[in-house]
């Protein structure tokens, strides 16, 4: 991969990367389908599938995560792929490795703290990514709008002469961000799954011509949001956060005009989803 990388970087040639974990589907695609165009018709467009074992703080969830590589291959022809990068599992790390990537800012809310050791995988990973693929431009989702801000600033702290772009999350019909892990819930759980969207719509609601919502209001909008979701029986939720768009922080008040997101974490059954929207 990084021979003909190189080679085409020599000739001119911009590449334009797309780094998955497969299980591919419409999220995934429409970051291919922007790589397409961002690309040009003489860039070359590199979609990878690795299910990254350092990032997984579950090793069940690694072993039920889904693997269908025939069916992502032709999908990422479809979407105007020109590479299709599948590293086998035990590829990509010597067993005696013993370098990683660390984002210690950005890191330390939300996911970080509940998934402890996650995001140094992705940060590892993502780079060695970077060094086989050495895209000028590289697609994340806001749908892991952390891990987007995380590689954004590794990309900034170590200067990788890598553009970062952020795509738009995809949604179903109902409002359920798309998701590999989607695939896992049984269909009542799916039913359930819409609670994460609907409560960030119901969070929107409540701040609406509020000038600014702080301390004890904010604090009772978050429960009555955990509430609500787990009213749902398979429903349990890990976090409901307020935060600054730029630094990740949490925020103590939101304020018109601020760039506030809010991010929900939940259990639906066996299944673990996240979600996140600007408020
Ligand atoms: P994953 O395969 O889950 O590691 O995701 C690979 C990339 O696709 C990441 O940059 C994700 O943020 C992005 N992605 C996943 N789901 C969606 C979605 N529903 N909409 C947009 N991007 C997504």
């Amino acid at each position: 991969m990084q021979r003909q990388a190189l080679r085409w970087r020599r000739a001119g040639r911009r590449v334009v990367f797309v780094p998955t974990m497969g299980a591919l589907h419409e999220g995934h695609l429409s970051l291919m389908r922007r790589a397409r165009t961002l690309a040009g018709p003489r860039g070359m467009v590199v979609a990878s599938v690795f299910v990254n074992p350092l990032q997984f703080n579950n090793a069940r969830d690694l072993s039920v995560y889904p693997r269908p590589l025939a069916h992502d291959r032709r999908l990422c022809r479809d979407a105007g792929v020109d590479v299709f990068f599948a590293p086998a599992a035990g590829s990509m790390r010597a067993a005696d490795a013993g370098t990683w990537v660390e984002e210690m800012t950005v890191s330390r809310s939300m996911e970080g703290v509940v998934r402890p050791g996650h995001f140094r995988g992705v940060t590892t990973v993502v780079l060695q990514l970077f060094n086989l693929v050495q895209p000028s431009i590289a697609i994340f989702g806001a749908k892991d709008f952390q891990q987007a801000a995380i590689i954004q600033r590794m990309v900034r702290d170590l200067s990788i002469p890598v553009r970062i772009v952020v795509a738009p999350t995809i949604r179903e019909a109902d409002g359920l961000a798309m998701s590999s892990r989607n695939v896992h819930l049984t269909p009542v759980q799916r039913g359930q799954a819409t609670a994460l969207w609907q409560a960030m719509g119901e969070a929107r609601v409540a701040l609406r011509g509020g000038v600014c919502v702080a301390g004890r209001k904010l604090d009772a909008l978050r429960r009555r949001l955990v509430r609500r979701m787990e009213s749902h029986p398979d429903v349990r939720v890990e976090y409901v956060e307020f935060f600054d768009e730029h630094t990740l922080e949490p925020v103590r008040q939101i304020q018109r005009g601020a760039r506030t997101r809010m991010a929900v974490a939940a259990w639906v059954g066996q299944t673990r989803l996240i979600d996140n929207a600007r408020l």
